[in-house]
């Protein structure tokens, strides 16, 4: 469903982020990326969908290939149709409610009448167990509430793949759990996701498949069992400890 080829990104001579990542994601797998700061996770995560551009490389999701050195905006706009990222903070839009934050992305992406978008809209915050708090405006709502809204929004343009980038690390420590959980049921419910977290935790639960990115380069790629409970790189052995 994703494959990255040979993916480059160098901001300049002296940062290069990520270097020669090869990697194929099926259907409904959920994918953890953990890894030390700076290591380049985001700069991946932000590659599929080309906010960042990268240098070499090519990124294939469903049927959209997009190759850095020979590409279109068309294609660019063409693969961010597929995909949506949930980012750190929640970025509504403060003038609207709920509701509205979510049918915003199916009335404009998706030119669904009102009507329609309205009724998708419901259902999704019902999924994220926001329904009655619909009509409610992003600064009368919780942190995790908000980071909820943004999940569903992120739902709603039906995506292949769910980019999540450290979706609980604004969050008040009380409030990660409601935003992990309505995560855990996404992935129940079968949704191709990739998920970079420092959650290890939560990795080794709900992830099938976890990688360990270290100096720009997938270092470790296997079941949590593998990663978590048996690693076999020093540096990831390294990093859990400092970690637990
Ligand atoms: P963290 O766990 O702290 O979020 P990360 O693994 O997500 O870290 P990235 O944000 O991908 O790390 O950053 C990787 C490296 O790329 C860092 O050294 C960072 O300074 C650099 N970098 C990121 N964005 C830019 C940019 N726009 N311009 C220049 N350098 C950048
Ligand atoms: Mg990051």
């Amino acid at each position: 469903l994703v494959k990255i080829e040979h993916l480059y990104k160098e901001f300049d001579e002296n940062t290069k982020v990520l270097s020669d990542i090869n990697l194929t994601i099926n259907k409904n797998e959920v994918i953890a990326i953990l890894g030390p700061s700076g290591t380049g996770k985001s700069t991946l995560l932000r590659c599929l969908n080309y906010l960042t551009v990268p240098t070499k490389g090519k990124i294939t999701i469903g049927d959209i290939a997009v190759d850095a050195e020979n590409h279109s905006k068309k294609d660019v706009i063409e693969l961010r149709k597929h995909s949506s990222m949930v980012f750190q903070g929640y970025n509504l839009f403060k003038n609207k409610t709920a509701l509205e934050n979510v049918m915003e992305a199916l009335t404009v992406v998706q030119k669904k009448s009102k009507a329609d978008a309205e009724k998708i809209a419901l259902e999704l915050l019902d999924k994220v167990g926001m329904s009655e708090r619909k009509d409610f405006y992003p600064s009368k709502l919780s942190g995790g509430q908000q980071q909820r809204v943004g999940i569903a929004r992120a739902l709603a343009v039906n995506p292949n793949v769910v980019l999540f980038d450290e979706p609980t690390s604004a969050l008040d420590p009380e409030l990660v759990g409601e935003v992990l959980n309505t995560i855990k049921s996404l992935a129940e419910e079968g949704t191709t996701m990739i998920l970079v977290t420092h959650e290890i935790g939560f990795a080794r639960e709900v992830a099938t498949r976890i990688l360990f990115m270290d100096g720009g380069k997938i270092a470790a790629d296997g079941t949590p069992e593998e990663i978590i409970d048996h690693p076999e790189n020093p540096r990831l052995q390294q990093f859990l400890n400092f970690v637990n």
